[in-house]
């Protein structure tokens, strides 16, 4: 019972902490996944949530620390891999969360690897479910409360000078744009397209009073805090004109973030998750429709594939097991210490 056949994998978002056990051959039926509310009580909150996950699994499966190869942590950036802790996170609470030094402590002698959340996606598609023939040229983007990106471009993670490669969601579509983003600049893709931008645009528009928004604002019961971007896409549907220009808006920017992507890392697929794609019939068809018939719109390359990943709300997990995979195998998709 020695053999250290188990990896360990986490996922730290600002809503949910998952924690998942898989045998090394990373069968899907043989993961076991806990979850726990994002705790943001002191800095080590979130270390010490992780910890109590994988300890409960271990004790359920009959897992001990001999049978541990590895621990993947993925998390919600921008992280500082070196020093294996996160650093200006505005949704976790704390200037500085230490994740390595916390979590290696309680289990010593375990491999420890750390990854941001989108770059371990991106790895959890290239393994879990990707083509073969697309699989060496893939990007994930998630749009949900902000838009974020992981690429393998040539058989490569790219990860840059510090692991923050692909911040996507800040590229400027619209620089001399009024609006601004979170980050403090103008005219970011995630202004007009993330859940966030969605609902400050609709509300913009409402203080304006040009369109129609008597549809939005039944189904809010004329509460307008109680609308977010599932009551503008839901009002969309129903005929709403107010709502119908906004999610016109945020397609079109994806199509212009997209299509950016695409001229910087010629991709054969792109996968797409979070919270957003839950309303993906309304987002997803139109923008493969001017991908497939009209693509120079928008990318000069010849356009990617656009699909939504299977992976739901596990991709960051499945991507944290496949960096210990990746990690231990030395697998030269992923950078070598
Ligand atoms: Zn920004």
């Amino acid at each position: 019972m020695n053999d250290r056949n188990y990896f360990i994998g986490a996922d730290i978002g600002g809503t949910w902490i998952r924690v998942g056990a898989c045998t090394s051959d990373l069968k899907e039926e043989n993961l076991t996944i806990k979850t726990a509310p994002t705790l943001k009580e002191n800095k080590f909150s979130i270390s010490s949530t992780v910890c109590e996950l994988i300890s409960e699994i271990m004790e359920e499966k009959g897992i001990s620390k001999e049978n541990i190869a590895g621990i993947g942590v993925a998390t919600a950036g921008p992280i500082d891999m070196e020093k294996g802790e996160v650093f200006n996170n505005a949704n976790l609470g704390f200037k500085i969360i230490p994740l390595k030094e916390p979590i290696t402590g309680t289990f010593p002698g375990i491999p420890f690897f750390i990854i941001n959340d989108c770059n371990a996606a991106v790895l959890g598609i290239h393994y879990f479910e990707a083509e073969e023939r697309e699989k060496d040229n893939i990007v994930y983007i998630t749009v949900s409360t902000g838009i974020g990106g992981g690429v393998i471009c040539n058989s490569h993670l790219l990860l840059g000078k510090e692991g923050n490669a692909a911040e996507i969601g800040h590229g400027k579509v619209a620089p001399k744009s009024p609006h601004l983003c979170n980050c403090g600049a103008r005219g970011c893709w995630e202004v007009y397209s993330s859940g966030t931008g969605v609902r400050n645009r609709a509300l913009e528009q409402l203080e304006e009073g040009i369109y129609n928004s008597e549809i939005l604002l039944k189904i809010v019961e004329g509460e307008v805090s109680k609308i977010t971007a599932k009551e503008i896409f839901q009002a969309a549907r129903e005929g709403d004109e107010l709502s119908k220009k906004i999610v016109d808006d945020c397609i079109f920017y994806m199509m212009v973030g997209i299509g950016l992507v695409n001229n910087f890392y010629d991709c054969s697929t792109i996968f797409f998750g979070g919270a957003m794609m839950k309303d993906s019939e309304q987002l997803l068809p139109p923008i493969i429709k001017q991908f497939e018939e009209d693509p120079i719109q928008f990318t000069i390359n010849h356009p990617p594939k656009l699909k939504l990943t299977r992976l739901g709300d596990e991709v960051g997990l499945r991507g944290a097991l496949t960096l210990v995979k990746y990690k231990l195998e030395k697998n030269p998709i992923v950078p070598l210490e």
